[in-house]
């Protein structure tokens, strides 16, 4: 497993993740079409957020999901899930220097019709 350090744009949010991130995904839900994002699913326990927790707003689209945005930047950096007693982070690949995102090949998620 690698870990990948990652923050907001303005660098008052940073997480790490470890995790090998080789499924990324697009959703295609009302909210993900909007913001563009790369996302990968990681256990609760992968994630880390280092920096941040305060400067942090939820947005919540679903009631299973709410995603977390830095208020200073409005850059999305994670969306918490809990959802059919299951507990995940999808985390923005694209707050992730390091990632080589053109290389990926995400698969689509089909947000748009979960119920
Ligand atoms: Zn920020």
């Amino acid at each position: 497993m690698t870990t990948y350090s990652g923050s907001c744009h303005c660098g008052e949010v940073a997480f790490d993740v470890t995790n090998d991130l080789t499924a990324p995904i697009r959703c295609n839900c009302s909210f993900c079409r909007r913001r563009g994002a790369m996302l990968h699913r990681v256990k609760t326990g992968e994630f880390c957020l280092k920096k941040g927790k305060d400067g942090l707003s939820a947005y919540g689209s679903r009631d299973f999901s709410d995603h977390y945005f830095c208020r200073t930047c409005g850059i999305h950096v994670f969306t918490q899930v809990d959802r059919n007693g299951q507990r995940s982070v999808m985390v923005n690949l694209n707050c992730i220097d390091a990632l080589n995102l053109d290389a990926m090949t995400p698969q689509v998620f089909d947000g748009a019709n979960l119920i």
